[in-house]
């Protein structure tokens, strides 16, 4: 080794090691920092011992000194590893192979409960007992296949308690390809799960309770309706001019009510999961939900075009509703201006079909083209345009179902065009 220099705040190192040298005491891999010719410092290991003469006297010293700078970067690689292992709040191990723990880092410790020196060494799905969502050696072909993997996990902690944990592995492999080591980065999400599930419950409550309450509302309604409209026929004549006004407002309050309740259910529907999805001709669901709209049509003498449609991955029930309440609204917000048209378009995405039902009706307010998709979100009164609020947002549950999207381009006083995407 070239000549080396004792850095200046180094230079008290020397009389320690002399002193040592002097009492006939070794000094063994002293690691210190020396400077080159060029200036440069390094690092190395010294091992000097004392030379003595046959009769013991030391006359001189023989020093070995070893270059170690690459030893002391991978140290400090791995002291910086190991500081940002312990600084992620996700628990992290560092399995073998085998599945044996070589590391675990503190949140580990403190989402299991088991101190590093217990963990080191141990089969990681022993010691947490793991539960997996498929079988250990689907997940392990997977991690060789892609390097990775990720899933949730159920885990049993030292106190005894089972939690859940959205686990991501990521296999390091050696020149060959053979796995090396796993490292498993684990986050507690037992709590997200409860609530979601809890959330699921709720909701599914939710939606019985306004389907069984829409369902059973129908039948009253329809009795009031009905003896209501029987009073005003046979009755009518008998009755005072107020009392015939009344009537006629509890008929039209009926009414309206079955409108809404009728549409409720049709909402409440839309979220129920029935059978999977079938496959429809969009050219077939357009025709039936016409035929629906055939009074509304012809009494509004709306011209109706459309392109060639395709087959898509829906039930038909549920494009027929989309069509039919999009159809209905481009009816019923037609300009008085103009002779109504509507196209029905639909053109090839990658993954999925964007269908249009374009208008050229009154248009919609910038502002207003979010709103409109939520539930009784309306932009007229009763008076103006008879509704509920509810059509387009059925339309956005049943797009929510197959993970579609529906949203409306429009220019005020010129017309509108909604999208809805579906997969192919
Ligand atoms: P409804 O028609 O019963 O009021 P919708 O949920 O179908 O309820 O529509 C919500 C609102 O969006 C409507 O009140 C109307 O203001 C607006 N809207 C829907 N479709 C159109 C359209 N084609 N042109 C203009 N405005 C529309």
């Amino acid at each position: 080794m070239a000549a080396l220099l004792v850095p200046d705040d180094r230079q008290e190192e020397e009389p320690d090691i002399l002193a040592k040298l002097r009492k006939g005491e070794r000094v063994d891999h002293f690691e210190t920092l020396r400077r080159c010719k060029d200036g440069s410092l390094i690092d190395i290991s010294l091992t000097i011992s004392p030379v003595k003469d046959h009769q013991g006297r030391i006359i001189g010293a023989s020093k070995v000194a070893r270059d170690i700078t690459q030893r002391k970067k991978s140290e400090k690689r791995l002291l910086e590893q190991a500081y940002l292992l312990d600084l992620s709040s996700d628990a992290i191990l560092v399995r073998d192979a085998q599945d044996r723990i070589v590391d675990w880092n503190k949140a580990a410790e403190r989402m299991y409960g088991f101190t590093r020196e217990e963990a080191l060494g141990k089969i990681s799905h022993e010691l947490l007992r793991t539960e997996f969502p498929e079988p250990l050696p689907a997940i392990r072909e997977i991690l060789l296949r892609d390097g990775r993997w990720s899933g949730e996990l159920s885990h049993l902690r030292r106190a005894g308690s089972r939690i859940i944990t959205l686990s991501r592995w990521v296999a390091e492999r050696d020149q060959k390809s053979d796995l090396i080591r796993i490292l498993e980065s684990n986050n507690d999400i037992t709590e997200r799960v409860r609530v979601q599930e809890e959330l699921r419950r709720a909701n599914q409550d939710l939606e019985q309770f306004a389907f069984s309450a829409s369902h059973d509302l129908q039948e009253p309604i329809r009795s009031i309706k009905l003896y209501s409209e029987l009073l005003a026929c046979e009755f009518g004549d008998n009755l005072h001019p107020d009392a015939r006004r009344y009537l006629e407002y509890l008929r039209s309050g009926a009414t309206r009510m079955e409108t809404l309740v009728r549409d409720l259910l049709a909402y409440t529907r839309a979220g129920l999961s029935d059978e999977p999805a079938e496959i429809t001709d969009a050219n077939k669901a357009l025709q039936a939900a016409l035929s629906a709209l055939s009074g509304a049509t012809t009494e509004a003498r709306v011209r109706i075009t459309s392109d060639p449609l395709p087959t898509v991955q829906v039930r038909a029930t549920h494009l027929e509703q989309l069509f039919q309440n999009l159809i209905s609204n481009a009816i019923k917000y037609r300009s008085p201006d103009r002779a109504p048209e509507v196209h029905i378009g639909a053109k090839r995405q990658k993954l999925q079909w964007d269908f249009t039902v374009s208008d050229n009706g009154i248009g919609i307010e910038p502002e207003y083209k979010e709103n409109i998709f939520g539930l009784f979100k309306r932009l007229h009164t009763s008076e103006e345009y008879s509704g509920t609020g509810i059509g387009l947002a059925i339309c956005q549950r049943i797009i929510d179902r197959y993970h579609g999207r529906i949203w409306v381009e429009s220019e005020t006083s010129k017309g509108s065009t909604f999208h809805f995407t579906l997969p192919v």
